[in-house]
C-alpha cells in the first residue's frame, strides 16, 4: 500500500482532479497553514488559488461555468485539502451547500443569476439555520418573515455563520407564517431566502448588520459570525425555489451532502494527524531505541492507520450513495458520525506520540488539536447524527410481529 485512504474505480478526470489539489495543499496551503492560524489571518492567497483551479465551481454543472464533478469528486477534494487546513475546507464548504441547494431546489432565474457567478467564485455563499438559542432543533427557529407587498421583511438574530463576513450571498432560514394557518407543523412554516449583501462587517445592507468574528479555540482565519435582520427587506423573488414553507426540506437536504463534506474534513485532518504522529515516532528517541520501536507506539500507529482507512471507507460509500441518486441519511451521518470520532481519537494520539512537544505551538499537531473538536459539532453533532441512524434503522428493520 503506497499510502493510505486510497479510492478505487476513480475515473481519469477524478484522478487529475485529486493530483492537482494535492500538490496545491502540499506546496500552497501546508508550508502556511500553521503561521495563519495562530495570526487568526484569512488565507486570501490560498482562497485567489482555490478560485484558478475552479474548485469554487466544482460541482456547479457546466451549463453555468462549473466543472459538474460528482460529491464524490468534491469530497475527495475536500479531504486533501483538510490534510492542509480544515479551515480552507471550510471556506469552500458553505459556498458549496449554497450553491448545491440552489441547484436542486431554485427557479431557473435564481440558477442564472447566482451559479455562473458563484462557479467563479466572484459571489461565495454561506448558510445560516443556527440561532443563539438553537442549533439541534432548527424546528424551534424564531427569526421570522412578514410579507409586504412584493417583499419580505425579516427580524431575528442568527448565529454560527461560517463565512458571514466574506459571503456575499446568504441562505437563511426563517419561520414565514404567510401562507400557512395557524398550527402549521413548524418545519412546514419555513422559508429559505437568498440574501445578497456586501462581505464585511458592520450594517453591510439596510436592516442587516454582521457584528463581527467570533473569537474561537480553532478553526481560524475562516470566519465565524452573528448575523442581525433588523426590518431586512427581500424581494419575493429571492424566495429559494419560488414558494414558501419549503425551507426546512431545503435545508435538511443541503445540510445531508454536508455531512458527507465533514466526514471528509474528518478524514482528511484525521490523515494529516497519522502522517505527523509516524514521522515524529521515527525520529524520536527513548531508551535507545526510536518510540516507533516500541510496541505501544507501533499499536497506536496501528490503530490510527486503522481508522483513518475506515473513515475514508464509509465517507466515500456515503458519497458514491447520494451519486447513485439514492436518498443517504444513513450512509451521511454514519460517515459524519465515525469520521468525526475517529478523527479526534487519532489526532489524540498523534499528539501523545509527540509527548511534550504536542504542547508546543511549533509543532503542527498543536493545530491540529484545536481544531478536531468543531468537527464533533458542526452539521449536526453526535448525538443528532445518532438519532438520524437510529430512526432510519427502526424503518429498514421494522419488527413485523
Ligand atoms: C465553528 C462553528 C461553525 C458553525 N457554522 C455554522 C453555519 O455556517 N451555519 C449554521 O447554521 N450553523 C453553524 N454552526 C452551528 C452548529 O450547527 C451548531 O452549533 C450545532 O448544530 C449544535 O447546536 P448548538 O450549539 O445549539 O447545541 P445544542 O443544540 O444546544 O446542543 C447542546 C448539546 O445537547 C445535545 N442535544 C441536543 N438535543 C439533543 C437530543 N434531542 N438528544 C440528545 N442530546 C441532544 C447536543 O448533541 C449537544 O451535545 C457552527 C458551529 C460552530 C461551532
Amino acid at each position: 500500500m503506497a499510502r493510505l485512504a486510497q479510492t478505487a474505480g476513480l475515473t481519469d478526470v477524478q484522478q487529475e482532479i485529486l493530483s492537482t489539489v494535492r500538490d496545491f495543499v502540499d506546496k500552497e496551503i501546508i508550508p502556511v497553514a500553521t503561521e495563519l492560524e495562530h495570526r487568526d489571518e484569512y488565507p486570501q492567497q490560498i482562497v485567489d488559488g482555490l478560485k484558478e483551479l475552479g474548485l469554487f465551481g466544482l460541482m456547479i454543472p457546466e451549463e453555468y461555468g462549473g466543472l459538474g464533478e460528482s460529491l464524490l469528486t468534491y469530497a475527495l477534494c475536500v479531504e486533501e485539502i483538510a490534510r492542509g487546513w480544515m479551515s480552507v475546507s471550510g471556506i469552500i464548504n458553505t459556498h458549496f451547500i449554497v450553491a448545491y441547494m440552489l441547484k436542486q431546489h431554485g427557479t431557473q432565474e435564481q440558477k442564472d443569476h447566482f451559479l455562473p457567478r458563484m462557479a467563479a467564485g466572484d459571489i461565495r455563499g454561506a448558510f445560516s439555520m443556527s440561532e443563539p438559542g438553537l442549533g439541534s432543533d432548527v424546528s424551534a427557529i424564531t427569526s421570522k418573515a412578514v410579507k409586504d407587498g412584493d417583499e419580505y421583511v425579516l427580524n431575528g438574530q442568527k448565529m454560527w455563520l461560517t463565512n458571514g463576513g466574506t459571503s456575499s450571498l446568504v441562505a437563511v432560514l426563517v419561520r414565514s407564517d404567510e401562507g400557512h394557518p395557524e398550527g402549521t407543523a413548524p418545519h412546514k412554516s419555513m422559508t429559505t431566502f437568498l440574501v445578497e449583501k456586501e462581505p464585511g462587517f458592520g450594517e453591510v445592507r439596510p436592516g442587516l448588520t454582521i457584528p463581527g468574528k467570533i473569537d474561537k479555540m480553532g478553526y481560524k482565519g475562516v470566519d465565524t459570525t452573528e448575523l442581525i435582520m433588523d426590518g431586512l427587506r427581500v424581494p419575493a423573488a429571492r424566495v429559494l425555489g419560488g414558494v414558501t414553507g419549503r425551507g426546512f426540506y431545503q435545508m435538511m437536504d443541503g445540510v445531508e451532502v454536508g455531512r458527507v463534506n465533514v466526514a471528509a474534513r474528518g478524514c482528511g485532518v484525521a490523515q494529516r494527524a497519522f502522517e505527523l504522529g509516524v514521522q515524529y515516532a521515527q525520529q524520536r528517541h527513548t531508551f535507545g531505541k526510536p518510540i516507533a520501536q516500541h510496541q505501544a507506539i507501533q499499536f497506536k500507529l496501528a490503530e490510527m492507520a486503522t481508522k483513518v482507512e475506515a473513515a475514508h471507507a464509509m465517507m466515500v460509500n456515503a458519497a458514491r450513495k447520494k451519486d447513485s441518486g439514492e436518498r443517504n441519511d444513513l450512509e451521511a451521518g454514519m460517515a459524519k458520525y465515525l469520521a468525526s470520532e475517529y478523527c479526534k481519537e487519532v489526532v489524540e494520539d498523534a499528539f501523545r506520540i509527540h509527548g511534550g512537544y504536542g504542547f508546543s505551538k511549533e509543532y503542527e499537531i498543536e493545530r491540529l488539536y484545536r481544531e478536531a473538536p468543531m468537527l464533533l459539532i458542526g452539521e449536526g453533532t453526535a448525538e443528532i447524527q445518532k438519532m438520524i441512524i437510529g430512526r432510519r434503522l427502526l424503518e429498514e428493520y421494522r419488527f413485523q410481529g
